[in-house]
């Protein structure tokens, strides 16, 4: 790549132009109007789910129809139109398309289905459960957009569907009955397809709750289904105090669109945070890194994670080596704003937990006492 300014973002006239073909393409082809584009249901209705589909706006080779049509048998895929239209087609790299249409490499012998062991730090309901004072509810398995990616693949399964009222009930009640949790964290899949009705539901159960102080919703619609962000939820995230995590993992998907729904959110006063996931191809690049969190700070959305990728099955070919990981995180420190720097994780296998990574040489420690090395390669010593 060579320089943050050489990496594509969704502002970029070639991305403006790419964006208004693919959609022109698709509103011709079903007939629908700018409006209806900008419907999410609409969008979640015409998601491109199949080969046949997909093959009437990318011109695909017989080897690559096949090649989707037999992973997508295995392992679906889903596609919201708005995130489609983003795909750079003559790009074999395109990070848009790594992220959503499925490879033939995702049949590479690899990892396991949960290394988290997530189901097995299960309580009660659709609780996981790895820390005294913080969990998460699964509210459903749905996404707009299926990331090839995904470290929970394994819920995907064949069908979107939400959990449960029995099952969200029990988790309320685990959460009750457990003084010690302080924070819920509402996620899924994708916590903004529950309905506004849904949503408030699980948030006014929650503040009745005395010791629950924080309530978090991990969603990726910022950069999949843009248009689900309007005044009403916005203004219902601020009713209850709700922070928002979500996951732009390359600038490109940085479009004004996005931008327009977190300027909703952070206008109603929504934290926002970037939850970014470092993938082969996609972002492993210091360059890249870099100027997707600084125009996500541009837009006011903090760089909170870098997740290392965690060893799931059927995605080999994302796999990144710690040390490229640190050498970006070297990268990052002094030459961008702090707001910039996420904290670089690796997600401990069997439910351990999260460990931030940092490079080595920042502190080291003998007899003598610490030795520091700064972000221009200065050594300082402290006894
Ligand atoms: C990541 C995670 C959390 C939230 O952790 P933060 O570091 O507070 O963002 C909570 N529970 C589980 C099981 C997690 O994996
Ligand atoms: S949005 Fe999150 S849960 Fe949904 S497919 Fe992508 S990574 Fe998985």
């Amino acid at each position: 790549m060579g320089h943050k300014s050489k990496v594509r973002t969704g502002f970029s006239e070639f991305s403006k132009k790419l964006y208004a073909n693919n959609k022109n393409k698709i509103l011709k082809e079903l007939n629908a109007s700018e409006k209806d584009w900008n419907n999410p249901k609409w969008q979640l209705k015409n998601r491109i789910s199949d080969v046949d589909e997909l093959s009437k706006y990318a011109n695909l080779t017989n080897e690559e129809y096949e090649n989707i049509k037999k992973v997508s048998e295995k392992y679906r895929f889903a596609i919201t139109p708005y995130y489609f239209s983003l795909i750079d087609f003559d790009n074999p790299i395109c990070p848009i398309k790594l992220q959503s249409i499925p490879d033939i490499k995702e049949f590479e012998e690899f990892g396991q289905l949960d290394p988290m062991k997530e189901n097995q730090s299960n309580p009660s309901g659709k609780i996981t459960r790895r820390y005294p004072n913080k969990l998460i509810i699964n509210v459903t398995n749905a996404c707009p957009m299926y990331c090839r990616h995904c470290q929970r693949r394994r819920l995907i399964g064949n069908i979107d569907k939400h959990t449960s009222k029995e099952d969200i009930d029990e988790s309320i009640e685990f959460i009750e009955n457990n003084q010690t949790i302080r924070e819920v964290l509402v996620t899924g899949g994708d916590a903004l397809l529950l309905s506004n009705n849904k949503l408030e539901y699980i948030f006014d159960n929650l503040s009745d709750i005395s010791h629950v102080e924080v309530i978090r919703i991990g969603t990726r619609t910022l950069a999949t289904l843009p248009f689900r962000i309007d005044d009403k939820l916005a203004s219902l995230l601020r009713k209850y105090k709700v922070q928002v995590s979500t996951q732009f993992n390359h600038a490109c998907e940085i479009t004004p669109e996005a931008v327009s729904a977190i300027d909703t959110l952070v206008d109603n006063g929504i934290p926002v945070r970037n939850q970014m996931v470092l993938l082969h191809n996609v972002n492993d690049d210091k360059y890249c890194i870099q100027k997707t969190n600084e125009e996500l700070q541009k837009y006011r959305v903090i760089s909170y994670y870098l997740f290392h990728p965690k060893d799931v099955k059927s995605t080999k070919h994302f796999q990144v080596d710690i040390s490229k990981g640190l050498e970006i995180m070297k990268h990052l420190e002094g030459r961008t704003s702090g707001m910039c720097k996420p904290t670089y994780v690796y997600n401990s296998p069997d439910g351990l937990g999260k460990v931030p990574l940092v490079p080595m040489e920042n502190v080291e420690f003998d007899e003598n006492g610490y030795k520091f090395t700064t972000w221009e390669n200065k050594i300082i010593k402290k006894g």
